[in-house]
């Protein structure tokens, strides 16, 4: 190299630079030997200067402890317990940056930067290139615990508080659980990297796919998205996605597969979110034959679990896995983060682990909204048990609504009103905020629900659970109550006949020995939750036990606890609860509500039998909680005819050894 020429180039950079005021980045850009820069951020107590020292070191990089580069005033400040100024920050930021650029002009840098706000980030990558966050994220309990084990930390515990207020959660950042080991930390962090090189294939832009993609495109991923060509009705769908969002304008758009398949490269991650069933069958006849090996489908649709089995085992000899990836949240949880239960082959998983970690929601506790659930279609199975308890708790919801309403003659502001109290309580989820919401609304002056028809609609999901409850033996009746309610709702030709036959009336509570009041709905709305989520979570525990899948139920409602639509308090509650008992009724806060809410679940459903207040759900809970109440049930009586006409057996009652008997009863 022409050593005279290089320095003076150096020489008019670096007057260049004084007017721009930043030397060592023209200086790095000029080299061309701009490396890559690692910011590995977090508050306190998220081990980024360990796990960013390790980082360097497995990756053969420089490492910088930003906490270093504090001015004395800063340390000073910090050590007595005064939180620093975006002013203090400055001079320290601009240093950081500063030994980031000469560092990467090097070798490339890892550097632990509590960064908390976007306008640090911004200050610290602006204009660089290759420059990686990756954000370690944390509830406050384990962050707080790790730095009171701490010795001669200068930050007090007591300073967690505001910097977690003060934290800004980026978006593009690979975000990491600061909870696991350095090691697992690590390893997690190399892959996303890798894996973020990569351009991730989406399929399918109806309102999910759309939705999910842009939710990608949100965080960084590199996109191919891919629709169907309709001539005449869906034309140029991923183009028009987009042109439609920003978020989106570095994604390649394709109407024809093979290009789309070709964009992927030579192992294609496919997200497919398509109609189960026929769509999602076709369409898979289509994409197969184009994959090479090591390719991975992430199927997101509502399929049946023995599809996604099915679909498994047609891959098998082409070294492609299939990843079945139960998606809950609806459109708004797909753009924000939703819930993800995915089963399948676990290395592929690990593959596209940190794809789907980026996309799910981050609960309370700083876990992504997304499990690896287990074997082949398990990640199914358990969002169709998610729809269960949903459609569990949306019958419970407007059997209360139509209590209050029809019962207790309340205006639609008053029910709503009743619903916000409940919200700030324990009792407080998202289908309870939206009911309010619901209830509250007004269209064209009236409450639009005294406008909608009450014939209510349904997909599968609902349907399978129950038959799957019934084919594994588990009595979950409150599924199929929900389901009945539904399909009853729209059998408009025998509710005719029937309210023409029985005379239809009004609901109101004014019979004799009828009382209902609202704190009493609200104790036993507290109970048939419970009684709904036992019967999901046996149900999956049943199923477990049956197809032999290694089912966790804390990873399962720690899932459900953020981006689903049954996230609750109560979820949060259960994910506490199964680290104990995989009963949710044998929880001591769900025992102590069952005991003592009883009473008025008895009181309420006579008082709404009396008056002729369909509440199917409740009653379904009261009457599956009253026979496990019974020391001895009437289906002795059962057990009698069965061995009356078919001579099936049956076990006396004092006989411990349960031998099988059989009488002549003629
Ligand atoms: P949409 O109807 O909005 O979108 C369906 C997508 O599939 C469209 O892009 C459509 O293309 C495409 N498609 C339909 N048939 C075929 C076919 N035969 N071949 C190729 N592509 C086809 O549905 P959603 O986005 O609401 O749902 C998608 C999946 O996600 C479903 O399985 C659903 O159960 C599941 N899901 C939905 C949730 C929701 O709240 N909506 C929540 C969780 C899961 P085109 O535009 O050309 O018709």
């Amino acid at each position: 190299m022409d050593t005279g020429w290089h320095s003076k180039v150096h020489y008019f950079l670096r007057l260049f630079s004084k007017v721009v005021g930043d030397t060592d980045l023209l200086m790095a850009y000029f080299s061309g030997e701009m490396r890559g820069i690692y910011f590995i951020m977090g508050v306190a107590g998220s081990g980024k200067t360990t796990i960013g020292a390790a980082l360097a070191q497995q990756l053969g990089l420089s490492f910088i402890d930003a906490d270093d580069e504090h001015p004395a005033e800063n340390i000073e400040k910090m050590k007595a317990g005064i939180p620093l100024t975006d002013e203090d920050r400055v001079p320290w930021l601009q240093k950081v940056r500063s030994r980031a650029i000469s560092a990467s002009s090097q070798n490339g840098v890892v550097i632990a930067c509590s960064a908390l706000k976007q306008v640090y980030r911004n200050l610290l990558e602006e204009n660089l290139i290759n420059v990686h966050w990756i954000f370690l994220d944390g509830d406050w309990s384990v962050l707080h615990e790790r730095l009171n084990s701490r010795k001669n930390h200068y930050m007090p515990a007591s300073l967690l508080h505001s910097q977690l207020a003060t934290l800004e959660r980026p978006e593009k950042a690979i975000r990491i659980n600061a909870k696991h080991s350095v090691a697992e930390t690590v390893e997690m962090i190399i892959r996303s990297l890798q894996l973020k090189k990569e351009r991730i294939g989406i399929v399918g832009l109806g309102v999910m796919g759309k939705a999910l993609a842009r939710n990608l495109g949100n965080k960084g991923w590199q996109l191919s998205l891919y629709n169907r060509e309709v001539k005449g009705i869906e034309e140029l769908v991923a183009q028009q996605s987009v042109n439609d969002y920003p978020e989106l304008s570095t994604a390649l758009p394709f109407n024809d597969i093979h290009a789309f398949v070709k964009s992927l490269g030579s192992s294609p991650y496919i997200f497919m979110m398509l109609p189960a069933g026929e769509a999602t069958d076709h369409f898979l006849n289509l994409l197969i034959p184009l994959l090479s090996p090591g390719a991975i489908i992430i199927d997101g649709a509502n399929a049946f679990y023995a599809d996604t089995e099915k679909h498994q085992q047609q891959i098998l000899g082409h070294h492609i896995h299939l990843l079945g990836c139960g998606v809950s949240g609806g459109e708004q949880g797909a753009l924000e983060g939703p819930a993800l239960m995915v089963s399948g082959d676990k290395k592929a998983y690990d593959k596209v682990a940190p794809l789907l970690l980026s996309m799910a929601a981050v609960n309370g506790s700083g876990n992504s909204c997304c499990a690896y659930i287990g074997k082949g279609g398990s990640g199914h199975y358990v969002k169709m048990v998610h729809n269960a308890i949903e459609y569990g708790e949306m019958q419970l919801l407007a059997e209360v609504y139509g209590i209050m309403r029809n019962g207790l003659q309340m205006e639609e502001e008053a029910i709503a009103a009743i619903f916000d109290e409940w919200q700030q309580t324990e009792l407080h989820s998202y289908l309870l905020g939206i009911t309010q919401q619901i209830v509250n609304t007004k269209y064209n002056h009236k409450p639009i629900l005294s406008l909608i028809n009450d014939k209510a609609s349904y997909k599968g999901t609902g349907a399978w659970a129950a038959q799957e409850a019934a084919f594994l033996g588990e009595p979950a009746g409150m599924f199929a109550t929900a389901l009945n309610a539904r399909y009853i709702s729209a059998n408009t030709r025998l509710r005719n006949w029937v309210q023409q036959y029985l005379n239809s009336h009004d609901q109101v509570v004014t019979q004799k020995n009828a009382t209902i009041d609202i704190e009493q709905i609200k104790l036993v709305y507290t109970l048939v939750r419970i009684w709904n989520h036992h019967q999901g979570f046996a149900l999956i525990t049943k199923a477990a036990e049956q197809y032999g899948w290694d089912i966790s139920l804390v990873a399962i409602a720690d899932v459900w606890r953020a981006g689903c639509i049954i996230r609750s308090s109560l979820m949060d509650k259960l994910a506490e609860g199964f680290a104990h008992t995989n009963m949710v009724s044998a929880m001591p806060y769900c025992k102590e509500i069952l005991a003592s809410n009883y009473a008025d679940l008895v009181q309420l459903v006579a008082s709404a039998t009396l008056s002729e207040i369909p509440i199917p759900i409740i009653s379904e809970a009261y009457q599956s909680i009253l026979q496990y109440k019974q020391k001895k049930l009437s289906t002795t009586l059962i057990q009698a005819q069965r061995d009356f006409f078919g001579a099936h057996g049956f076990q006396w009652e004092d006989d411990i050894e349960g031998a099988i008997q059989h009488i002549d009863w003629v």
